[in-house]
């Protein structure tokens, strides 16, 4: 029997993804061919390494609370606790970035936020970097938006401009440093795009989800970009600053100055959540706070050293082999040239077949991504050495 409701038909014009299942379905079915293989994941742009030692004490702490009636909550505020609010912009401080903790909003994900903001927007015309993470894209589509790619490529270093775009008003999403590139834009280029949305009365939505592996002269928040405030929704997350891909924890920024006419987005982002969210668990938000401390900074620190090692460990084989590639320096993600002109899930067979190495294909991406490969530097250091000495006898 079917039922005679009517359907979001917008759904029909998402692509099944179907990128990390076909990946899991080839290497399930190689790995039944050949039961002895050692396969090694390169692919997974999720974090391995266990929670800071400062957090998990947070979290004891605030499980014991939750146990005794004088200290035990129920619903969380929908904006976030005040501490962790506090404590997310004394964060900005670090980088001369002043923000009043009323315009952060915590949620349980970037992914949440990315995907929701939608809802408080108009049919506006949305600018998708190619390729990019694909929750700005299906999101979009799910709301009938209509979307035009900003293709990045080598020549623009996978850092699209928005040199010869009609100016006119749109939600633009920048995300730097890059999932899957790697690409981490320059000062001069974030104000370069600001500079567009103010001539033309955008936003931009920026996504910060890897601030924390940017070592190099880059911008942290876009906020150190002057006049940003009026134009940039700012998007961070604890995923993988601080581990919390499976603990759930990150944040929006709203400013005050963000108004389309009479309206504050930062009030329209409150109702939102309001309506439709009720709160980070109470024990996840100190666990949160314990990261953004001094000693909890120093301790995912390590982990995300850790694996900025790794990502140096598989960029100097690449350098070695001659394989063009970004990322690696400021981002755990590194974004290679399928070498001979290879295409991506060819080079993915390649790689599985000969290696039993597993990576992600450039085209899940976007189609800008086609011939592209993406490996991640979320392994152990021991996988990731061995991943590497058979790619050098491969490749
Ligand atoms: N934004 C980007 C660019 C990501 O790559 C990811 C996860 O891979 C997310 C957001 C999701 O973050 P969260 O775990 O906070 O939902």
């Amino acid at each position: 029997m079917s039922l005679n409701i009517k359907l979001n038909e917008n759904y029909s014009s998402v692509k099944n993804n179907y990128l990390f299942s076909d990946i899991a379905k080839k290497v399930k079915t190689y790995s039944e061919a050949h039961p002895n293989a050692k396969i090694i994941r390169l692919g997974i742009g999720d974090v391995t390494l266990p929670l800071a030692p400062v957090v998990v004490n947070a979290i004891k702490n605030a499980a014991d609370e939750m146990g005794k009636a004088e200290t035990f909550r129920g619903y969380a505020p929908e904006y976030g606790y005040d501490f962790l609010r506090e404590a997310v912009a004394r964060y900005y401080d670090k980088f001369s970035v002043s923000l009043s903790a009323s315009e952060i909003f915590i949620s349980d994900g970037a992914k949440s936020d990315v995907g929701n903001i939608v809802d408080i927007l108009g049919d506006n015309e949305i600018l998708i970097p190619d390729p990019v993470y694909p929750v700005y894209l299906d999101s979009n589509l799910m709301s009938g938006r209509k979307v035009s790619f900003i293709s990045g490529n080598q020549q623009n270093g996978f850092l699209p401009m928005p040199d010869g775009i009609p100016e006119k008003p749109y939600v633009i999403y920048i995300c730097s440093p890059n999932n899957p590139t790697g690409a981490v834009y320059s000062r001069a280029q974030l104000k370069v795009w600001v500079d567009f949305a103010l001539k033309t009365g955008s936003l931009i939505i920026f996504d910060s989800a890897y601030e924390a592996f940017i070592s190099g002269d880059y911008s942290h928040s876009i906020y150190e970009i002057n006049e940003a405030r009026k134009c940039v929704v700012e998007i961070c997350s604890f995923s993988k600053t601080a581990g919390f891909t499976g603990t759930r924890c990150a944040w929006s920024v709203f400013p005050d100055e963000l108004i389309v006419g009479d309206k504050k987005l930062s009030a329209l982002w409150s109702r939102r959540q309001a309506t439709k969210f009720n709160g980070v668990p109470y024990v996840v938000q100190r666990a949160a706070e314990a990261a953004l401390s001094d000693e909890g900074q120093a301790q995912c620190r390590q982990s995300v050293e850790y694996y900025i090692e790794n990502a140096r460990i598989i960029a100097e084989l690449l350098t070695k082999k001659g394989i063009s590639f970004t990322g690696g320096e400021n981002s755990p993600y590194l974004w290679l040239k399928c070498p001979g002109g290879m295409k991506s899930w060819d080079f993915f067979d390649f790689l599985l077949e000969n290696a039993q190495v597993v990576g992600t294909p450039g085209a899940g991406f976007g189609n800008a991504g086609e011939g592209y490969f993406r490996l991640t530097s979320f392994g152990s250091r021991e996988s990731t050495l061995e991943a590497v000495s058979r790619l050098d006898k491969l490749l």
